[in-house]
């Protein structure tokens, strides 16, 4: 069993709130690692979790990641998420979402919520009628994350390249869902060749349709390509796979993609570029906090703040080379991303934010 209070102590959360509804079997847990910066914010995931304790971690894990996006993209929120244990494709009901948001509507609007793996679009546009605290509910987020994602490629492939241009190259993406999709299709428009694994044989199918060659979930790791994208979940990236990846540069949408900093060191040792993931799948949130804040969106406005991703990637490259080069080891770009985060939280604030440094 997770010691909760030993882990909220640890990295400065202020809330967890664990709720269940009998009537409708709903079993939700929120995070909310801080609301210094106003509401906290982030989606809501449903998972099938082996234990509580795994469902626990996950949502603090995910939350102390969204504290650092919403500092790494300049968003006046604090991080947040929710989960909601049980199998979308079999658990989720009308009764079950209403209850979710009711419960959501009681914390009165120190959490503000939308999809995230397991949630749709569709499901948040039908819990609007019982929350106000909701995002992405006229703007669906996970094109724009798919269009934050391509930008930061461009960056990488112009950082290692020196050419941006993404013609040509070879991409592979680990889970083609909301994101991973329309990233695929985004890059074969423009010219890349992508190769694609999903757990779904539809969603395999989908993608065949329109160019991409698929290849069984363990066999993505393996692929020759210029670029590894996970896009499905967390993780993904341990001491195993770090060594076996064969790519010059990992960039993709999915959050806590490294497993620990291990992972991230051996990527960094091997010379491949990891683009790190609470700066590169920001789009999103960049969407959905324009939504929250304005109504309405400006489209052209919103897709050149996307495009800022990039450059705050190239910040971030630099910093690793400069840390590296001061420091006479090598510096991981994740950690360099970690400590350019923590040095603008520090700027925002005199309160004392706590995000371990050994991993967030
Ligand atoms: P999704 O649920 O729509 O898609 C995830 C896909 O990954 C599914 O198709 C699933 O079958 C597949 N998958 C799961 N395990 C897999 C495995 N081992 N191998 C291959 N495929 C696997 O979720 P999404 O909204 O596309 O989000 C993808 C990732 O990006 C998640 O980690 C999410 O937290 C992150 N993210 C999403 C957004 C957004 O706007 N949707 C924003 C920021 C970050």
């Amino acid at each position: 069993m997770v010691d909760l209070f030993a882990e909220m102590e640890r990295d400065g959360f202020e809330e967890v709130v664990v709720y269940h509804d009998r009537n409708s079997g709903l079993k939700a847990i929120v995070a909310i690692h801080t609301t210094l910066n106003g509401s906290a914010t982030g989606g809501t995931r449903m998972w099938e979790y082996a234990s509580f304790s795994e469902a626990v971690s996950d949502v603090m894990s995910l939350a102390r990641a969204m504290t650092l996006k919403c500092i790494g993209a300049g968003i006046d929120f604090g991080g947040g998420k929710a989960v909601i244990a049980g199998d979308p494709e079999k658990d989720k009901s009308k009764e079950l979402l209403k209850s979710y948001a009711e419960f959501i509507q009681s914390l009165d609007g120190k959490f503000i919520t939308g999809e995230d793996v397991g949630i749709t679009n569709e499901d948040v546009r039908f819990m609007r009628n019982y929350c106000d605290h909701l995002t992405g509910v006229n703007y669906d987020p996970s094109p724009f994350t798919a269009y934050g994602v391509f930008h930061g490629m461009r960056a990488c492939l112009k950082h290692v390249y020196g050419d941006e241009s993404v013609e040509g190259v070879h991409v592979a993406i680990q889970g083609v869902g909301k994101v991973g999709m329309e990233l695929a299709r985004l890059l074969i428009d423009n010219g890349a060749k992508v190769t694609v694994s999903d757990l779904s044989s539809k969603r395999l199918e989908a993608c065949r349709s329109f160019g991409a060659e698929c290849v069984e979930p363990e066999e993505i790791y393996s692929v020759e390509c210029d670029i590894f994208s996970p896009c499905a979940l967390g993780g993904v990236i341990d001491q195993r796979t770090a060594r076996i990846l064969r790519c010059k540069i990992v960039a993709g949408s999915a959050n806590n993609q490294l497993k620990d900093d291990t992972a991230g060191r051996i990527l960094a040792e091997r010379g491949i570029l990891y683009a790190p993931d609470f700066i590169i799948n920001a789009g999103g949130l960049i969407t959905v906090a324009n939504e929250y804040i304005y109504g309405e969106i400006d489209e052209e406005r919103l897709k050149r703040e996307i495009e800022g991703i990039g450059e705050r990637l190239i910040d971030v490259f630099r910093l690793a080379e400069r840390m590296s080069e001061e420091r006479g080891a090598v510096v991981s770009e994740h950690q360099a991303a970690l400590e350019w985060a923590m040095e603008r939280m520090r700027s925002k604030s005199e309160r004392r934010y706590a995000i371990s440094e050994k991993y967030y």
